[in-house]
This record gives structure tokens, sequence and C-alpha cells, in this order.
């Protein structure tokens, strides 16, 4: 059966220092509960964030990868170079990367491949934008966004693919996507994969919405049945709010 997940991105914030402080806070709270949880620090920081974290059940995770193993990619990381600080499980195609670096779903579609290669889990982000919702064609926009960087792969590499369905209008905005929004949504990829993969796929498949997602609106868009977690921004950055969405669960 799948996972209930939560995942904090907190993309280029926090130095050194600052991660280390917010992994402490972090552990002090941590309790047992009925989701994973997972925090994606920067580049820099993911050695220390897993030594600090090693003994609690909190995963570090990776924002980005590049899709080459290795060679002349100035300012990259490659994915043998996150396992080799401990980390298995990226975030890919994120929005921001999408908008500000320019990634599309055949770029995408190399980074899933050499992530699967490496053995990483891979959470999949994806989602329309306002005009999008606008002219009602965020479904359409989703399904050619998923097929396009994933739908190449066999039905067995999706026990390594978290979804994460993230409407690009709701990040960092302060506007969610109603329970509602989002329940017609998730339900709708997991159609899409149904028909794609199977049901087993389908229903093992976890997807997670991200999107202002608050200690305030946690447990309602929870309680959705297709919504298996979140991808959490700014909530991410301070432990009692993160904490909070956790235990909305
Ligand atoms: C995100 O960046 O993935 C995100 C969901 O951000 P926020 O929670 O700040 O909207």
């Amino acid at each position: 059966m799948r996972k209930n997940i939560v995942a904090g991105n907190w993309k280029m914030n926090n130095d050194l220092s600052q991660t280390e402080s917010l992994l402490a806070d972090l552990k002090s709270q941590t309790k047992s509960s009925d989701a994973e949880v997972m925090v994606a620090p920067a580049f820099t920081n993911l050695y220390q964030a897993n030594e600090a974290l090693k003994s609690s059940s909190i995963e570090v995770i990776a924002q980005n990868m590049h899709f080459a193993e290795n060679g002349a990619y100035t300012g990259e990381i490659s994915a043998s170079m996150l396992k080799s600080v401990g980390v298995k499980t990226v975030i890919l195609g994120h929005s921001e990367r999408r908008e500000y670096f320019n990634e599309t779903d055949a770029s995408l579609a190399k980074k899933v491949d050499a992530a699967l290669t490496n053995n990483l889990r891979i959470i999949f982000c994806f989602g329309e934008v306002l005009a999008d919702r606008k002219s009602n064609t965020q479904e359409a926009i989703v399904e050619s966004q998923i097929s396009n960087a994933l739908f190449h792969l066999d039905a067995d590499a999706f026990k390594n693919i978290v979804l994460a369905y993230e409407p690009v209008w709701a990040i960092g905005t302060g506007e969610t996507a109603s329970p509602e929004q989002a329940q017609d949504m998730h339900a709708f990829i997991r159609k899409t994969l149904a028909d794609k993969y199977g049901n087993d796929v389908a229903n093992n498949t976890s997807i997670l919405y991200g999107g202002s997602c608050k200690p305030g609106n946690a447990k309602e868009i929870f309680s959705k049945p297709d919504v298996d977690g979140g991808l959490i921004g700014g909530a991410a950055l301070n432990a009692d709010d993160f904490f909070a969405i956790v235990n909305a669960f």
C-alpha cells in the first residue's frame, strides 16, 4: 500500500549553522508518525544534515541533480555524488527549476532515468500555472507533464517514484488549492496512472500536494482520499509549523 509522506523543501535557505539549528529543533520534536518525514537542505549541507539526523527517522533528501554521471557541467551535482553523501531520494521537476532554470519535460526524463539508474527514489513535481487553471486546461497540462517525463518507464520503476502535484499559482503565494481541487486533480492523476500501468501501480504510488500547505489547512487537505501527504516549502523552515503539518495525519 502507498505511504503517507511529508517532505520539506528548504530551497535556497539556511546556511550551515542555520541548517544545524533547524535540524536540532526538528530532532527534538520528532515523534512516531504515520507519515514518512523528509527534509531537503541545500547541496552544501547535505552531508552534515545526514550526519545530524543519523539516529532520527527523518530522511535527508536533495532538491535537484544533473542527468549526467560526471563531466564538464560546471556547478552541477550528479546522482552518484548525492549517493556518496548518503542521499537516497531526490526532488525533480520543481516548478522553480522549470521556470528559472529552463528544465523541460525532455531534460527531466533524462534526470529521471539517471536517478533510477543510481537507485535513487524520486519525488517528481509538476503542476499547472494560473493561466492553465483559468482556461480549464489543467488536466491536459498535468497529463502531458507526467507522460512526457515518466511514461517511457516500465511499471516496476514506479516503486521508486513519488508524485507531487504543485499548482504553480499556489506555490509561495499564500493561495492554496481547495481540498476539493486537490482531490479532483489527485484522482485524475491516479486514473492517468491506472490507464497507463494498471490499478496496482496507481494505488501504490503516493501523490503529494504542494502549494501553501500550512498547519491550518494540512488536516483538511490530507484527509482527501487521493492526497498522500505534502511537499512543503515556506512552512518547512519552522520546526513547529513543519511538525504541525506532519502531525496532521
Ligand atoms: C514548494 O516550493 O514546493 C512549495 C509547496 O512551497 P510553499 O509551501 O511555500 O507554497
